[in-house]
């Protein structure tokens, strides 16, 4: 049985995670808004643990946070800790067996258990687990997680997490419920974000997100660091470093895309950080236009950015729907394809006659942008420059971001200039990696640049890696490419 068979498309998850603890209050509530900030981390399962001290009580299901928490469901969970998660595979493992939390017990005790990531490793744990007659109710790498946790709980919850620290490799932030404890963890790169807030006189909240934070009240502690462990109980709240981090790689494209604006992360607002992005990529693929145009609204800051920098004006060149959510979401290709154009629609007087520098965050199928381009010369568009501040997405990721395989990246099917030409723009600029990583905190160390750059911070078993990639394509150094002409410059 290889990989997908038995994890599904577990390597494809994106997720969201959440835990609170407000000593003596209700904390159902809390966590359910808290997971509502987060649902653009997931939005095909969500699920809500809670303990009043003694019993662990769990309510999941498939949906949005807000079809599946009723105001009735909320009330009968009951208790003042709580972890909740939102969850999005591809199709193949979008049951309700592999929602989160996972709830497990031993005869030493209970968990739930949200993890965000990816274990590269989990066939080989789970295989070994089996083997010793462990049995496993879901697909899911995170129940591998949550097993090794219950299997070792006779050492006390923290002694367990230390042996998934020990044990488990990839991508994991995680959040753990017992009766009386909520603790969080990081993998030892720090692949995926974790941030601890303060609730109140004596709450603590732990998420993905700072953006879960502050429509409930609470405000950003600290970021969990690589391989650390954060433990509240009715005592209070401790960081301990849980295995050594040999160094940092958290995902670039958290940066670029994936998290929220208004989060924070490395010490940086996201909105601002994708500014700058924006300015950089002005100063690597600058071009004469008129108007600068972002691709509502995950384009928004970059194009503020790009407009600044090179002076030309900033127009909205197109309205989004607000009761749409991610075309990525639909999963077949012409229910994309109808998605974009339900999405976006063109503002024909901002557009016609003009030189248009589109502005976006990136290119995976190339789906969206084929067909914003299009729409952006029947609006009467005379140029439409395309500008992109993820470098090439070249390779899929395995540590817990929906990038498709490798055979449906378009920068890996393509050369820039195929690419440009199938998009049908006039040219088209891609921000370099270094680019993106100095905008976010002006370093070039501590993120993976995996899906750009092909270099994963851990080895990816062959097992996983044979259905993702052969030869790296040939995107080269450069990135910027004039359609029609077929030839390469550098401005
Ligand atoms: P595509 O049409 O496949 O090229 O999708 C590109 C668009 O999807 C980008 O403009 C992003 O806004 C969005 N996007 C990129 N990566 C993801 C992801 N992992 N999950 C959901 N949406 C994404």
């Amino acid at each position: 049985m290889d990989h997908r068979e038995l994890l599904g498309d577990a390597i494809k998850e994106e997720c969201g995670v959440v835990g609170v603890f407000t000593p003596g209050e209700e904390v159902a509530n809390t966590t359910f808004f808290g997971l509502f900030a987060l649902q653009h981390r997931g939005q095909e399962s969500a699920g809500i643990a809670v303990s009043d001290g003694e019993k662990v009580r769990m309510h999941k299901d498939m949906g949005l946070v807000n079809q599946i928490f009723t105001p009735e469901i909320l009330e009968s969970l009951k208790g003042d800790m709580a972890v909740g998660h939102n969850r999005y595979s591809t199709t193949g493992s979008s049951v309700l067996r592999n929602a989160q939390p996972i709830y497990c017990q031993s005869l030493v005790g209970e968990i739930a258990v949200a993890h965000n990531g990816n274990l590269i490793n989990a066939v080989e744990l789970r295989l070994k687990m089996q083997a010793e007659g462990e049995h496993f109710d879901s697909t899911s790498d995170s129940e591998v997680l949550a097993r090794i946790i219950v299997n070792n709980l006779k050492n006390g919850p923290v002694e367990a997490v230390r042996e998934v620290l020990r044990l488990c490799k990839g991508a994991f932030s995680v959040v753990v419920l017992t009766p009386n404890m909520l603790i969080g963890f990081r993998d030892p790169l720090g692949i995926r974000p974790l941030s601890i807030g303060r609730l109140g006189e004596k709450g603590y909240m732990i998420a993905s997100e700072s953006c879960a934070f502050g429509p409930v009240g609470a405000v950003v502690d600290q970021d969990l660091k690589p391989g650390e462990i954060v433990v509240v109980t009715r005592d209070g709240m401790r960081v301990e470093q849980g295995i050594e981090s040999p160094r940092e790689a958290m995902c670039l494209f958290e940066f670029i895309y994936f998290a929220r604006p208004d989060s924070r992360m490395f010490g940086t607002g996201l909105y601002s950080a994708r500014l700058r992005m924006g300015e950089k990529l002005a100063q690597e693929h600058p071009v004469e236009a008129d108007i600068v145009v972002p691709v509502p609204d995950s384009g928004i800051p970059a194009a503020l950015g790009y407009a600044k920098e090179s002076g030309i004006p900033f127009r909205e060149g197109m309205t989004k729907s607000r009761y749409i959510h991610r075309t990525f979401i639909q999963p077949d290709q012409r229910m994309r394809e109808i998605g974009v154009r339900m999405k976006l629609t063109p503002l024909e007087d901002h557009i016609r006659g003009k030189r248009l520098i589109l502005v976006d965050d990136s290119i995976v199928r190339g789906t969206t942008t084929k067909q914003l381009v299009k729409m952006m010369f029947d609006s009467g568009a005379l140029e439409v420059h395309v500008r992109i501040t993820a470098p090439p997405i070249v390779y899929p990721c395995f540590y817990g971001i929906d990038m498709a395989s490798k055979g449906e990246l378009a920068a890996a099917r393509m050369t820039i200039p195929e690419l440009a030409e199938y998009i049908g723009c006039t040219s088209l600029g891609y921000l370099s990696v270094e680019g993106a990583q100095k905008a976010v905190d002006g370093k070039t160390e501590g993120f993976c640049t995996a899906c750009f750059t092909g270099k994963y911070p851990l080895e990816i078993p062959d097992g996983l890696k044979k259905h993702a990639f052969d030869d790296p394509p040939h995107v080269g150094e450069m990135a910027t490419v004039t359609a029609g002409q077929g030839h390469l410059f550098d401005e």
